[in-house]
């Protein structure tokens, strides 16, 4: 910290996203990315026409990419709000909407940001427990007069609620937002996306950066009523107008026109969710169900940062956090089944290391 550095961000502690490795290859399961490519078309669409016309800035209101998102979720316009990834989603969220009077709250194990951005903007939060085995219990967000955020399904967990239990949380706050940031909603969960014709105060976040393999493109989007659409497009005109790059905003249109490519990649990776699960279940792993890209495991005889760094040695990447209640457990991203391959034979190989 410099001594230029102001005061009000001295205790700050500043979110440390997964690694990035640059050094050498690793079967790189630890950030939730897909496995597979862009759709060709998408490569196409970023080649050298639109490349030609990187001299000019982009539509700041992004309409043709909103167009099309409107018509393919069937809402409208004015319902679309679109960041630069779903992280800065959640930073106009909480710059936006929760202050001193406006608490914020959110599960007290879900995605690390959260605490980040009440942090920044110095927001009172409470980090609510979950219940056993981590399931959320909805009955803890209900008429609780702040602003909410829940990842649905839940990271790290991969544990979902169903869209009637997250209008339950909805409708019982009618004068707080709720933001359910449903990055990981394609594979397997169901979008509360239906319910925000019905209420003023519900915002749905997605990310093009898992099912639609677009994680180096950064992009994510919401939906909600034009009154809190407007209210995000103030925090962005007031911090970056251009907040969504040409090249991006080119990609995305192209993988919306080729769906079909991504549906079929999420089949894929529920198969090998499912594949995985049973193999680690054979080798006395727990496992939570999960609705994501990714499992939440842990083996009866390793724990979880020892398992991560033998991994590591190995060449195969997964998350692990010192949190103590979550110490025991690995975050395991669903790839190809040829990495799903490898990464259990390494922890096979583990297993018989360590007797
Ligand atoms: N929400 C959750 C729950 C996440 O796990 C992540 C990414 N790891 C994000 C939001 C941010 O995703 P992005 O900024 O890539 O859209």
């Amino acid at each position: 910290m410099s001594r230029y550095l102001s005061a009000r961000f001295a205790d700050l502690e500043a979110y440390v996203p997964g690694e990035q490795p640059q050094d050498m290859q690793y079967v790189k399961l630890n950030t939730n990315e897909s496995p597979f490519p862009p759709a060709p078309a998408v490569l196409k669409a970023i080649g050298a026409e639109e490349a030609g016309r990187l001299n000019l800035y982009p539509d700041p209101e992004c309409r043709v990419l909103r167009q099309k998102l409107a018509e393919h979720y069937g809402v409208r316009l004015e319902n679309i709000f679109l960041a630069n990834g779903s992280d800065e989603l959640l930073n106009f969220f909480f710059m936006a909407f929760c202050d001193q009077e406006r608490p914020v709250a959110f599960p007290e194990v879900s995605y690390g940001f959260y605490p980040v951005y009440a942090c920044l903007y110095r927001l009172p939060y409470t980090e609510i427990p979950l219940r056993e085995g981590f399931r959320l219990d909805i009955s803890d967000y209900c008429g609780i007069h702040k602003n909410i955020v829940i990842a649905n399904p839940n990271a790290p967990t991969g544990r979902a609620v169903s869209v009637s239990e997250i209008e339950e949380a909805v409708r019982t706050n009618p004068d707080h937002v709720v933001m359910v940031d449903e990055a990981y909603i394609d594979f397997g969960g169901e979008s509360c996306l239906p319910l925000v014709e019905k209420y003023p105060n519900l915002l749905v976040c997605q990310t093009f950066s898992k099912f639609r393999s677009l994680a180096g493109g950064r992009l994510g989007f919401a939906f909600g009523s034009p009154e809190l659409i407007g209210d995000l497009d103030k925090m962005k005109y007031s911090t970056n107008s251009y907040n969504v790059n040409r090249l991006t905003m080119a990609a995305a249109a192209a993988t919306i026109e080729n769906d079909q490519y991504y549906v079929d990649n999420s089949r894929k990776i529920q198969e090998n969710r499912a594949y995985t699960t049973a193999a680690l279940d054979k080798l006395g792993f727990e496992t939570l169900p999960s609705l994501a890209n990714f499992i939440f495991t842990r083996c009866k005889s390793v724990d979880g940062g020892t398992l991560y760094r033998a991994l590591k040695a190995k060449g195969v990447l997964v998350r692990h956090w010192d949190k103590p209640s979550i110490a025991d457990w690995c975050r395991v991203t669903i790839g190809s089944r040829e990495q799903m391959d490898v990464f259990l034979a390494k922890v096979r190989e583990i297993l018989e290391e360590v007797g």
